[in-house]
């Protein structure tokens, strides 16, 4: 075989991969397993448990102390095209991949607003091999309301992209620019249903034009998120039939319980973002409507918007999440399990069983007493390739 054949069989069939001595949470549901032993077979869990055979010629992680869990998801997370050029050179991107997500163990991300071209480019680059990065599912442009393209979207976007945001002034368009994402690719549908247009001001986004992109893309068989800012973009997003508010509600004016309550009931995932919204007034508010759609039941999904945030480092996050009043149990569960429910993933992905995909992340300690060592990660392993160690 030329060098070039070795190169993309190798490639394409990951090696065997066992995994030793770790205490394995192959599920939030379940109680971790101790001194287990997890192997992956041709990127599928093969065997998980403290007496799985490992297989002549695997490679052999020892990982005495260490923690396995599912590959953890972001949900909200952006590949900005200042910041990310799919034809800059592979190191570089695999570096900034570690740096952003595979060092904080995402093994999957939801690209909530990207340039699909560009961000296609990207996914194919890892997915050919070439670059170490997560697995990339994007909803390409988001939808504006006419005229609200956020402050903060336009005062940092080059001039020449403005023209090419959507910004549909009528249902049906709002439709064909549902189509045409797909057409590109998109995996997901973004809404803002209400914008900042400027500071101390939301711009909600019609409702006929945003019931009418949720009813498209849900005919297409993609799920919506929104950015909703206030209570009018919630009530826009809850009347059009979204299924996750990409963040908590900033502007907390006028919310009250019972709005949490009629998203519960409408089936509606959250995903809080909290560090976005740290450094700013109210911010205990924030957290508190992260507490009460908890206390109802409802779904919470782990975001953290970075891409457009700057702060990689996770561990706020989930301190954050454990001042809202979250458990260990409920932070692993909106890491792996409720993402891979929502995005159409479950029988392949959020646990740690024979038959699933072999995505996993590996920390240096278990969170159950301390919620920040979910973001001390050892390994993130994404099809039984290893993607970042420590
Ligand atoms: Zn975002």
């Amino acid at each position: 075989m030329t060098l070039a054949i070795v190169l993309a069989v190798a490639l394409l069939h990951p090696p065997t991969l066992a995994v030793t001595g770790a205490r394995v949470y192959v599920s939030p549901d379940r109680p971790p397993i101790d001194n287990a032993t997890v192997v992956i077979v041709d990127s599928t869990i093969t065997a998980v448990g403290p007496n799985a055979a490992i297989p002549a010629g695997a490679t052999v992680l020892r990982c005495d102390g260490c923690v396995v869990m599912a590959g953890f998801w972001n949900s909200h997370v952006h590949f900005e095209p200042s910041q990310w050029s799919s034809t800059d050179p592979a190191d570089s991107l695999t570096a900034h991949m570690r740096a952003m997500l595979t060092r904080w163990g995402f093994t999957t991300v939801v690209d909530l607003g990207s340039y699909i071209v560009n961000t296609n480019g990207l996914r194919h680059r890892i997915a050919s091999g070439e670059i170490s990065g997560p697995r990339i599912l994007t909803a390409g442009g988001p939808i504006y309301p006419p005229h609200g393209i956020p402050f903060y979207v336009v005062n940092t976007l080059p001039p020449a992209y403005l023209p090419y945001l959507a910004t549909p002034s009528t249902p049906d368009s709002a439709a064909r620019f549902v189509d045409q994402s797909v057409e590109a690719g998109a995996d997901v549908v973004k809404l803002f249903t209400g914008s900042w247009v400027k500071r101390g001001t939301v711009l909600p986004m019609p409702l006929p034009i945003a019931k009418r992109a949720v009813d498209e893309a849900h005919h297409l068989d993609r799920i919506v998120f929104s950015h909703c800012s206030n209570l009018t973009g919630a009530r826009v997003a809850i009347d059009a039939g979204v299924d996750v508010i990409a963040h908590t509600l900033d502007d907390t004016r006028g919310v009250d319980s019972s709005l949490f309550r009629t998203m519960v009931d409408h089936h509606m995932a959250l995903i809080p973002t909290l560090t976005l919204f740290a450094d700013e007034s109210g911010f205990d508010s924030v957290v508190h409507e992260v507490t009460i759609f908890h206390a109802m039941g409802g779904q919470l999904i782990f975001g953290t918007d970075v891409g457009f945030i700057h702060e990689f480092d996770t561990t706020r996050e989930y301190q954050f999440l454990a001042q809202a009043g979250l458990g260990t149990v409920d932070i692993l569960r909106m890491l792996t399990t409720a993402p891979a429910e929502r995005l159409g993933a479950a029988r392949t992905r959020g646990r740690v069983e024979p038959g699933l995909v072999g995505d996993l992340t590996i920390l240096a300690a278990d969170p159950a007493t301390d919620p920040t060592a979910f973001a001390r990660v050892r390994y993130t392993i994404r099809g039984g390739r290893v993607i970042f160690q420590m």
